[in-house]
């Protein structure tokens, strides 16, 4: 039998204008390494075998020498220009895996707390159930509220879960579910539903179960000013 190929898709092209900073979130320090190290680190010490980064317009210089050079990540295939919304950077990622591949991985760059049993429970998953994503139980109540602010309900909390990534899938799997929602684009619902994660898109045009994998508390993605603080603690 073959031997099992993997790639994992690191997205950093984000501008994290929630974080308020000039500097891209992906970059910012924790403990004096940039967030995107971390989350590299993880996958470049993984049974993974390749790793496509995904960063913004012009910073594939500044991460080639800041970060891969810098820290020795050898299993980088290569350094993608991404796009305007999470999804066009996920695409073009996708795009770029001209090699060998049966499984890949997606993952938030601003999620630096990623680990390897983490990866290890992704993929055990994906080979059983084609598509998989991470996640934990809410431990918040959580209500949907109406436009004007009044909730609208409450569901059931023991069903709800917080998505995470990384989040796994069969390649042809994931390649023809971003290819069709790249056709389909112009007739998503406008000011309707955001594509979020990997998860919906193949939910939506593949209409694949996508199984609900744990993930950890601790695997946070950096959003806000906050989150650096909780970071330093959780480092
Ligand atoms: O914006 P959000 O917090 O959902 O971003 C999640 C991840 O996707 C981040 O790591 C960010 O850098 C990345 N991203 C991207 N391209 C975009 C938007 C977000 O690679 N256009």
């Amino acid at each position: 039998m073959n031997e099992i190929r993997t790639t994992a898709i690191v997205l950093a092209a984000g501008q994290g204008k929630r974080m308020r900073s000039n500097v891209h979130k992906q970059y910012l320090l924790i403990r004096d390494k940039p967030v995107l190290y971390y989350s590299l680190k993880a996958f470049q010490d993984s049974v993974i075998d390749d790793i496509v980064l995904v960063v913004g317009e012009g910073e594939e210089d500044f991460c080639q020498k800041e970060i891969l050079d810098k820290y020795g990540f050898r299993k980088i295939r290569a350094i993608v220009c991404g796009g305007k919304e999470r999804y066009h950077s996920v695409a073009y990622g996708i795009r770029s895996i001209n090699w060998e591949c049966d499984y890949i991985l997606i993952h938030d760059g601003a999620r630096p707390f990623v680990d390897d049993e983490i990866i290890k429970r992704v993929l055990d998953e994906v080979g059983r159930s084609r598509a998989c994503a991470v996640g934990m139980p809410v431990k918040d109540t959580i209500k949907i509220a109406d436009e004007k602010g009044y909730v609208a309900s409450t569901p059931d909390r023991s069903r709800i879960w917080q998505i995470q990534t990384p989040q796994a899938f069969e390649k042809q799997l994931i390649t023809a579910a971003y290819e069709k929602m790249l056709a389909e684009e112009k007739e998503l619902p406008a000011g309707g539903v955001t594509v979020t994660d990997d998860a919906m898109v193949v939910e939506y045009f593949m209409k694949i179960p996508v199984k609900l994998v744990q993930g950890s508390y601790a695997n946070i993605k950096i959003t806000t000013p906050e989150d650096l603080k909780i970071a330093e603690v959780l480092i």
